[in-house]
């Protein structure tokens, strides 16, 4: 395969807040505005924020649970906006999900085996052996011994139901699942429990994760990069071990601020943002951040940052921290402005290692 196994390009979602025959007039809910990230095969992208920043929206997106406003979701290079209904069921074989509570997201009235073999029978009729020769093996790979298959969901305790999630959702042999706060409802050691049950199940066979938490402490241990959203936006983006190490967007340094630090070795950062996410049905101007960053200055109201790359593989939107004209006077050709992330953090390598020298 060439390329990545998930790209999310200029993603947008609006939601009308009520009907009304002028559509213009109607105020939206700029759920998710213009974020692309991608993910490789065998790789984990954690996305966070606060509550409302929009990361589960783009979950249920990115399952086209919900039709975007603007942009292309391609997986394997495929957008799946554009297919068929029956095309896009046979894509979701391919991705799966696993949600926050698995007690509401599994039919009670089933046993475990019929909840794990359900996905596998919508595609194929399997005989009685067959299904639970399935589940016996999918309980397995998730640590269940094959008897708990006759149970129901109220029947297990929180872990071993979103152990059972975990196993319906390989049912199908997915490339990728979305996990959306999938261990945030479980006690902690129960959760590093299931942590470790999904890095071995993505060494033994090579699933992507896009893994969404507002738990900095699980992100640092599942994952490959991280998008750090706000308001609906994407401000940085990231490969995990330079994100913990030295965050460079306000917000970022904010989020891991207020993160408890179990270490006592580990020297804690400034103090963390004050104030509440504003409402994305009116969204401050400029940049979203303004009303609560303490380095915000007058441009940081009108205009709204660009993502800029940092040569380090990142990806930051902030005028001060990453301003965008200290890349764009570099470029070769004058009026050649290109915003390619490529071209621009060559470039900006290219100035850093001049200044090394
Ligand atoms: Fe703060 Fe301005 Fe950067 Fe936004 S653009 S994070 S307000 S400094």
């Amino acid at each position: 395969m060439n390329g990545p196994l998930l790209k999310v390009e200029n993603l947008t979602k609006h939601y009308p807040l009520g009907s009304g025959l002028f559509k213009k007039s109607i105020p939206m809910i700029r759920a998710v505005e213009d974020v692309s990230f991608s993910v490789e095969a065998g790789e984990t992208l954690c996305i966070v924020g606060e509550s409302g920043c929009g990361k589960s929206t783009v979950a249920r997106l990115l399952m086209r649970l919900v039709e975007p406003t603007g942009g292309r979701v391609l997986i394997e290079g495929t957008d799946i906006a554009g297919l068929t209904k029956g095309a896009l069921r046979a894509w979701r074989r391919r991705m799966q999900m696993v949600f926050q509570d698995p007690y509401s997201s599994l039919n009670p009235r089933l046993t475990a085996g019929q909840i794990i073999t359900e996905p596998v029978e919508n595609f194929e009729r399997l005989s009685r052996r067959q299904r639970n020769a399935l589940a016996a093996d999918l309980l397995r790979k998730v640590g269940m011994s094959r008897e708990m298959m006759h149970r129901l969901p109220s029947e297990l305790s929180g872990g071993q139901r979103q152990r059972l999630g975990i196993a319906r959702a390989l049912s199908l042999n997915p490339s990728l699942i979305i996990a959306d706060e999938a261990v945030s409802a479980l006690d902690v050691s129960v959760q590093a429990q299931i942590l470790n049950l999904l890095l071995d199940l993505q060494q033994q066979m090579g699933i992507a994760f896009v893994f969404i938490s507002h738990d900095l402490g699980v992100v640092e241990h599942i994952g490959h990069s991280v998008a750090v959203m706000y308001l609906g936006r994407l401000v940085e983006l990231a490969p995990c071990e330079a994100l913990f190490a030295k965050p460079v967007h306000p917000y970022t340094e904010a989020l891991i601020a207020a993160a408890p630090v179990p270490d006592p070795t580990r020297v804690r950062l400034e103090a963390p943002v004050e104030g509440e996410v504003p409402s994305p049905i009116h969204p401050p101007s400029g940049c979203a951040f303004h009303p609560r960053c303490p380095l915000a200055v007058e441009r940081c109201r009108v205009e709204v940052p660009a993502l800029v790359p940092m040569g380090d593989g990142r990806v930051v939107a902030c005028h001060v921290r990453a301003p965008l004209q200290d890349i764009l006077h570099l470029m070769p050709v004058p009026g050649d402005h290109s915003l390619d992330p490529m071209v621009m953090s060559e470039t900006f390598a290219a100035r850093t290692s001049r200044e090394r020298r």
